[in-house]
């Protein structure tokens, strides 16, 4: 199958805060692409009191990583509810080596592979600020930042006037944690892909996201030409 016919597989990767979120929609709005964003599909499980949801809990309110055993399961039920023609864009999966293991066995299972791996870069007092400055509302999920875009009345949703949630695991000590998780558990797997793929795209996650948006679609596209000619 060429690059054209099968959905396209694209993994964002860059440490929490960093804007996977917001890329990771705009891309996927773009190209009609499905995201699989294991952060939200735990919080959803959390929200609606499964058994995953339960097991789940402690780890990520620590700051910690999810068993492997966990998030490749929920992963893989995912997958499998995609058509074949349809692109992904992964964001926060995956977040281990054993994890991109996996990966790298479902994939072909369902005729997918690795197309790109997207790396958004940004220093550690951005990150930081970033996290910590996030609130976002329970009830229509609009996201705010009281130090970039903060809303009107504080602690209270401009859209739906629902009051907002500052997520526990976003106070900065527990930032600090994910950001050494992240590099511990996680930055191994850009010199992965590296070496499996040949290219890592790295882009500059500080800027308007605008910027960052055209950094990605750039990134992307030129890959992708160099891909359909070879
Ligand atoms: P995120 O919203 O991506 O920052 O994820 C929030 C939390 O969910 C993380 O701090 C982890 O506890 C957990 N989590 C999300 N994705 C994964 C993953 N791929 N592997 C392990 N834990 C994960």
């Amino acid at each position: 199958m060429t690059i054209e016919e099968r959905g396209l597989s694209v993994i964002l990767l860059g440490p929490p805060g960093v804007g996977k979120g917001t890329q990771g929609a705009i891309l996927a709005d773009s190209f009609g692409w499905e995201r699989i964003v294991t952060g939200d599909l735990l919080r959803a499980a959390r929200r609606e009191g499964t058994e995953l949801g339960r097991k789940a809990q402690r780890y990520m309110d620590a700051g910690d990583l999810v068993p492997d055993g966990l998030i490749v399961a929920l992963v893989r039920e995912r997958l499998q509810q995609l058509p074949e023609d349809r692109g992904i864009v992964f964001d926060g999966f995956p977040r281990t080596v054993a994890q991109a293991e996996a990966l790298a066995i479902a994939l072909p299972e369902l005729g997918r592979e690795i197309d790109a791996v997207l790396l958004l870069e940004a220093p550690d007092e951005v990150l930081v600020k970033r996290i910590s400055g996030r609130r976002s509302c329970p009830q229509c999920g609009r996201v705010f930042n009281v130090h970039f875009d903060p809303p009107i009345s504080e602690a209270i949703c401009d859209e739906c006037g629902a009051r907002l949630d500052h997520r526990k695991d976003d106070q900065p000590e527990t930032v600090r944690h994910r950001l050494a998780v992240y590099r511990r558990e996680t930055e191994p797997l850009v010199e992965h892909y590296g070496r499996q793929l040949g290219a890592v795209l790295r882009v500059d996650g500080v800027g308007s996201l605008d910027e960052v948006a055209a950094g990605v679609q750039r990134a992307l596209n030129t890959h992708l030409e160099l891909e359909a000619q070879a």
